[in-house]
């Protein structure tokens, strides 16, 4: 007996450029998908899915969940200001509550419009754990070391606390994973930079770390080290386990060549890095050089939204624009950053980001019946050139539906806004 039954669905299983199966069904059983395409059998459940596109729930690979609680709260400024003198000192402020509260609130979104997966990088992942583990989502999570100043303690840092009582914990293969992060090049030494590295061997995780994200940036690590950030990771051997770089905005040829030949991810921001003015990645070079390229949304105080089709839609635009050539970045492979990309990213190659037997039933159903979606031509250039995050319908992780024709069936959206507003909103507004 299966589990759900999706009948009569035009699906996008991501295993093969431009495949797109029609009048296709969709069968999953203990979580698992079961068959794609062909199949059929008692369930549980039977969604008829006429009318709506299934493909893999999306993966958004570079996130500040929490930093929801500052959407909007600080506009058009540059990246060093907003960082030094608007999010930090808010940082400094925002106890574990609001943490969980803006963490909960980026999750709503992120189901809302198609996201199933997400790397995060923030303060208390162990109570965001918690509730990423409640609310059903798949996320891997990692709090920066940041080590600024000659007082600073390793031991001490909040950072590297969290970090050791999460990775015992979640530093296996679960839906919960723990990473390991260097927040940035700039904002810690090489003695750090081992450290963490230390526990990605240990445990065997990823590290994920911002890259070459403004000029300014990648310009002064060449001054620092007398070679480019991603050089001076190589040299110190960080790239020798998993990496996950969140940007690259700024990375020359050689920095490509050395990333691609550790393996490495890059998640492009687009969004975040053209509202801080940071530049536009080149994305068609970084994937010429061999590197998985996939996607983020950054922070909701640098986006101001977490809707990956943003990112999707964006990313080959700008790909386009960049080239002067209408064929760079086609849809497929903008889809492709968001899933299969993703998974790969996060360790979760094999497990989701693709619509196959064994696969995870992470999955999400769009909505084809509105205006903006007609005609339907072709399922994939839908997706990425018109779809909106608000045509998801329904996003199912590892076959448990979190979200169904607008409602969060396993978060109280109510609660989850009364806790933002009431409580974290004045702890940000505080001093400012
Ligand atoms: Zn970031």
């Amino acid at each position: 007996m299966l589990d759900t039954l999706i009948k009569n669905a035009v699906v996008i299983p991501m295993t093969e450029p431009g495949l797109v199966l029609y009048g296709a069904s969709v069968g999953v059983k203990d979580g698992k998908l079961v068959f794609v395409g062909e199949g059929e059998g008692e369930a549980r459940e039977v969604i008829d899915a006429r009318g709506r596109i299934v493909m893999p729930g999306l993966i958004n690979a570079h996130a500040h969940t929490a930093m929801c609680v500052m959407r909007g709260y600080a506009d058009d400024y540059t990246l060093q200001s907003w960082l030094f003198e608007k999010v930090f000192p808010v940082e400094a402020r925002l106890d574990e509550r609001a943490i969980v509260a803006g963490f909960t609130l980026g999750m709503a979104e992120m189901i809302a419009s198609g996201t199933v997966s997400f790397s995060d990088m923030y303060f208390c992942q162990p109570a965001a754990a918690k509730a990423a583990e409640r609310i059903g989502m798949k996320a891997n999570l990692c709090n920066a070391v940041i080590a600024l100043g000659d007082g600073y303690d390793f031991d001490a840092d909040r950072a590297v606390i969290e970090t050791r009582r999460l990775l015992p914990e979640y530093g296996g293969s679960g839906r919960i994973r723990a990473d390991v992060a260097i927040h940035a090049e700039y904002t810690s030494p090489p003695d750090i930079w081992l450290r963490v590295h230390e526990w990605a061997q240990k445990y065997g995780v990823i590290t994920h770390i911002h890259l070459s994200e403004t000029r300014t940036e990648h310009e002064e690590a060449k001054a620092r080290h007398g070679m480019s950030a991603a050089a001076a990771f190589e040299k110190y051997g960080v790239l020798d386990t998993p990496v996950l770089f969140a940007h690259g905005v700024w990375l020359e040829k050689e920095d490509m060549r050395i990333l691609a030949a550790h393996g490495a991810s890059v998640a492009h921001c687009p969004v975040s890095n053209l509202k801080l003015g940071s530049g536009v990645a080149d994305v068609h070079a970084m994937k010429e050089a061999g590197i998985n390229v996939c996607l983020g949304t950054d922070g909701a105080c640098s986006n101001n939204s977490l809707d990956l089709f943003e990112e999707i839609k964006l990313a080959a635009l700008l790909s386009k624009g960049k080239a002067l050539d209408p064929t760079a970045l086609p849809a497929y492979e903008a889809l492709k950053m968001a899933t299969v990309n993703g998974a790969k990213a996060q360790g979760r190659g094999g497990e989701t980001g693709m619509l196959a037997p064994g696969f995870d039933a992470d999955l999400i159903m769009i909505d084809t019946s509105k205006a903006h979606m007609r005609p339907l031509y072709d399922p994939i250039g839908a997706v990425v050139y018109s779809a909106r995050g608000s045509d998801v319908c329904m996003t199912m992780v590892s076959g448990r539906v979190l979200y169904r024709d607008g409602k969060w069936l396993t978060l109280d959206i109510e609660k989850a806004l009364r806790e933002v507003e009431e409580y974290a909103v004045p702890i940000v507004k505080n001093g400012a």
